[in-house]
């Protein structure tokens, strides 16, 4: 088959990470018999040095048309860089908020998985992490509290501030849509987290994932509030495999998620919007402070592209070899700087990739 992916490889550590996922990705091509064609598009700070803006009308168009859209970190060093004097709309973080925009990308999925290999980076005791964890979560983007009617007002001579948090049925099901679907890739469970005995909108959000449930029968839901997944995500992260939840928890709980895998250049993302379209995207930022040193951890990047394969394009035996290549080459022993540890090989950004590249 062939494939038509957007290629934004973003700013500092950006190209040189991407440039290792397109090198797995061509030899997943060459292994199963595909073809990726690749257009590179300009976002953030490398579009403002050629356009003057961090995302120009044609490259939002140009990424429409691709069947999946593969991004490296974009922004630069935040004290130092010339991008930063310019307005807040002409940074390059507003290239990426516009373009999720422009994209409707309303779901975020982020995997937090800890591979047994890189036990030692995670802060929970060996009996709780066993042989290690795999889940997502899910994460609702454009609605509830984040984008909801605000405004501070003097009432009765008192400051007062409201946020309001609302959600209606059409946004919740098609996010729910993501989970399920989501879920029968993977072990056919879904979490949904809400606080359904405080908040309308929670019960909303129960009583219309129980409706998408329906057409799902092969998926176990269960429910669970919010102030107790916190916990169980510290208690037994081995028992979680979609998490599905809106804005605000989804944004807390996604960086306790990361943080229990305890390695930032491993984790990838995805935001996903209506049909297979979709950004995929390492967790981490451009790492101004390492860029241009070959020591980038590409392993994030990687498994971004692995999620492209598996969601966008359903390849599901792509990305299958891809993740069990990073697995295998853990297990050999390599590692880039920022998961090194003693008795292993340390490599950079490249040789991590070629060593990858070699599983496949
Ligand atoms: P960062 O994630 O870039 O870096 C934090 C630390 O982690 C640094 O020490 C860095 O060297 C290290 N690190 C990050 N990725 C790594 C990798 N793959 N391998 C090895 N080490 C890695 O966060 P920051 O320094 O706060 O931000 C730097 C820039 O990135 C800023 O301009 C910020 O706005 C931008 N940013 C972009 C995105 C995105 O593109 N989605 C996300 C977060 C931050």
């Amino acid at each position: 088959m062939e494939y038509k992916v957007a290629v934004i490889k973003g700013d500092c550590i950006g190209p040189e990470i991407v440039n290792e996922a397109m090198k797995i990705m061509d030899k997943v091509a060459e292994k199963f018999g595909h073809t990726f064609r690749y257009e590179q598009l300009l976002l953030g700070g490398a579009s403002i040095d050629a356009y003057g803006v961090p995302l120009t009308e044609e490259t939002l168009e140009k990424a429409k048309k691709s069947d999946g859209i593969l991004m490296g970190s974009i922004g630069g060093d935040t004290t130092t860089s010339p991008w930063y004097k310019l307005p807040a709309d002409k940074r390059p973080e507003a290239g990426l908020l516009a373009i999720r925009k422009g994209l409707g990308l309303f779901a975020n999925m982020r995997p937090a998985v800890l591979y047994e290999e890189l036990k030692g980076a995670c802060p929970l005791k060996d009996s709780i992490i066993g042989d290690g964890f795999d889940f997502v979560v899910m994460r609702e983007l454009t609605g509830g509290l984040y984008f909801g009617e605000r405004k501070t007002v003097v009432e009765d001579g008192v400051l007062t501030a409201y946020d309001s948090l609302t959600y209606n049925e059409n946004e919740i099901r098609r996010i729910a849509v993501k989970g399920f679907e989501t879920a029968m890739k993977r072990r056919k469970k879904v979490t949904s987290v809400d606080k359904a005995n405080v908040l309308d909108s929670s019960r909303l959000w129960r009583k219309v994932v129980e409706e998408v449930a329906k057409d799902y029968p092969e998926v176990t839901l269960e429910h669970m509030l919010v102030d107790n997944c916190a916990m169980q995500l510290v208690k037994d992260p081995t028992q979680f495999d979609v998490v599905l939840t809106e804005n605000m928890f989804g944004d807390i709980l996604s960086d306790e998620a990361s943080m229990v895998t305890g390695s930032i250049g491993m984790l990838s993302s995805a935001s996903l919007g209506e049909g297979k379209l979709g950004l995929y995207e390492p967790s981490h930022g451009s790492a101004p402070d390492i860029a241009g040193q070959n020591k980038a951890n590409p392993i994030a990047t990687i498994l971004s592209a692995a999620m492209m394969l598996r969601y966008s394009f359903d390849l599901d035996k792509e990305a299958d070899a891809i993740e069990a290549a990073v697995k295998e080459v853990l297990k050999q022993g390599y590692r880039t700087v920022d998961i090194m540890s003693e008795g292993h090989t340390l490599v950079g950004t490249k040789e991590m990739g070629d060593a990858i590249a070699a599983c496949i």
